[in-house]
């Protein structure tokens, strides 16, 4: 590839927009552009990266057993109201009308598609276990897009569905698939961590995400050093401590002027914030809900909607919250009639809490579930933070942050079973098909290996999944015999299959080597009058410092020899 026919020109500057590593130096490499918010071009050095990663993703597929196969992107929506589906993804699926005015759906994912198909063309256990997986485009419409290709609507993904005819055969699969997904971050020079993970819209049971722990990731990744136990924040559980040990003290009236908030009313009171209530209110699909948990405890919202099982949750407004009935600041569960109440098990923890009395500046002391108050479900919905103890172990947990470059999930048969795909087991009996969904964002991986490889001047590829392997750098392009040197340079590269990028620029040294450093292509050649003295050429790795020089005789080869030892020591 010569450089000054490029499609994508370097920058020297992210655009102010961009504000992940990822985002600004793939912009400034000109390996990828925005179209809009969310939709991103692949550039043709974006794009090489992109295929390689591409390649490398279907033949852990294919060594897996996986059969790759090419889904629509236009789906009825049908299928999605068939699965319920379309409720749980809400607005992040796409639709549109056709012409004859019948309603679709752009793909987000494809089980209702795999099932659909699983029903037409499984009849026996014998057709099982099948593991048929494509590289695709996905469309989702997100609320936020950012970070580059961290978060967008429209991406590429691999996504494989593993149909078995029982519980033990999509653990099997499972255990494959996560086999599969470690060779890939391996080969990826990426150090992924399996974590248990919530399964959102998708469904199911069990779900295992696998996240690279970076500071600019997107989530919250809960972890134990101690025994090793790791999940997503969303999901991650974690030990309370307390006891209702404690006598039960009689409900009393407490004034409480000028305190809102569980700080000032422990603080006021001389109480620990763990001898507290706290009150948050939410509409969930459309209904209120009064959620009590602990004052020294956060709700965490996934939990909460999982416990809920609804699709739309968010905090309510103000006004919400008056024409309830409550007061805000003093809200109480004591009393409260009308509202469906949850309440995190940190109730059951501790006893004679301080409460609001949902009357303005007053709180009762001595509170007691039941006694004072009932609660239409109790469940585990406090975020775990760092600190808090391990529900494993007991040891203290941290927080990272993190990306998640793949996704499993052990669906079972509700998906299965509302599309009537089923199988006829070796007695006869009809089953339903049991599913499980295997994902990873082939743009997502891109941005990872981009943030896990660079330095303050540019990307540093790892060999594998390089746009070219050789950069090819004469300078001085005007000096006698360097343009024919370096021009037979190329040609010879590239007849030994070797992947070369030849800046044909007449630019200065410093331009060039910039670009070089930016483009983060592995192995750097020099040429310029200096070597050409001595009948040589420099040779640079991206990731190191020191240079050397080789004879300009048999060159190609040697560089062959170089680029092999490369890729053996990374496997
Ligand atoms: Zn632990």
């Amino acid at each position: 590839m010569r450089f000054s026919k490029m499609f994508g020109k370097t920058l020297r500057q992210a655009p102010a927009e961009a504000e992940s590593a990822s985002h600004q130096l793939l912009l400034r490499a000109g390996m990828i552009a925005q179209t809009a918010a969310g939709i991103y071009s692949y550039l043709p050095l974006g794009w090489r990266v992109l295929r390689k990663i591409e390649h490398i993703v279907r033949e852990e597929m294919d060594k897996a057993g996986g059969q790759e196969v090419m889904l629509p992107v236009l789906q009825p929506l049908e299928l999605w109201q068939q699965s319920g589906r379309d409720a749980a993804f809400g607005k992040s699926l796409f639709t549109l009308t056709d012409r004859k005015e019948h309603m679709l759906a752009l793909g987000p994912t494809h089980e209702e598609v795999i099932a659909d198909l699983a029903r037409r063309h499984v009849q026996s256990y014998r057709d099982l276990p099948l593991m048929p997986y494509q590289i695709q485009t996905k469309l989702r419409d997100e609320p936020r897009p950012r970070g580059g290709l961290l978060r967008v609507r429209e991406f590429i993904m691999k996504d494989l569905y593993s149909l078995d005819a029982d519980e033990a055969g999509l653990h099997e699969s499972y255990q494959k698939m996560c086999q599969a997904y470690k060779n890939i971050y391996a080969r990826l020079s990426l150090p992924a961590l399996m974590i248990e993970a919530d399964s959102g819209a998708i469904g199911g049971k069990d779900s295992h995400e696998f996240m690279i722990l970076t500071e600019d990731g997107e989530d919250e990744v809960i972890h134990c050093s101690k025994c090793g136990y790791a999940a997503n924040a969303e999901k991650a559980q974690f030990t309370k401590t307390g006891s209702n040990a404690e006598s039960v003290l009689p409900l009393e009236e407490v004034a409480t002027p000028a305190t809102k908030t569980i700080e000032e009313v422990a603080g006021f009171l001389g109480v620990p914030s763990r001898q507290t209530l706290k009150a948050v209110f939410y509409y969930a699909d459309g209904e209120f809900v009064f959620v009590v948990i602990r004052g020294d405890l956060e709700v965490n919202e996934t939990k909460l909607r999982n416990n809920l099982k609804c699709s739309d949750l968010r905090l309510a407004t103000e006004d919400e919250v008056t024409e309830a009935g409550l007061v805000a600041g003093f809200a109480s569960p004591v009393g409260l009639t009308g509202a469906k109440v949850v309440a995190d098990d940190s109730i059951t923890l501790g006893a004679n809490f301080v409460v609001g009395a949902n009357k303005p500046g007053f709180h009762f002391r001595n509170a007691n579930f039941p006694r004072d108050f009932q609660v239409d479900l109790t469940a585990d919905i406090a975020l775990a933070r760092a600190g808090d103890a391990c529900p494993k172990c007991g040891g203290r947990l941290s927080l990272s942050r993190g990306i998640e470059v793949g996704h499993v999930f052990k669906l079972g048969t509700f998906i299965t079973e509302r599309f009537g795909a089923s199988f006829l087991d070796n007695d006869g009996k009809s089953r339903p098909i049991v599913m499980g969904s295997y994902g990873i964002g082939l743009g997502r991986l891109l941005a990872a290996i981009v943030e896990q490889n660079h330095d303050d001047k540019g990307i540093i590829w790892p060999l594998p999944v390089a746009p070219y392997q050789v950069h090819l750098c004469p300078l001085s392009l005007d000096k006698p015999g360097v343009a024919a040197a370096a021009d037979n340079l190329y040609q010879e590269l590239q007849r030994e299959g070797i992947e070369v990028v030849f800046d044909d620029r007449e630019d200065s040294p410093g331009i060039k080597f910039n670009d070089a450093d930016l483009l983060g292509i592995p192995l750097r050649l020099t040429l310029s009058p200096r070597t050409l003295q001595s009948q040589s050429v420099e040779t640079k790795w991206r990731n190191e410092k020191e240079t050397q020089l080789l004879p300009l005789e048999n060159l190609t080869v040697q560089v062959g020899k170089l680029l092999n030892k490369a890729v053996k020591a990374q496997s």
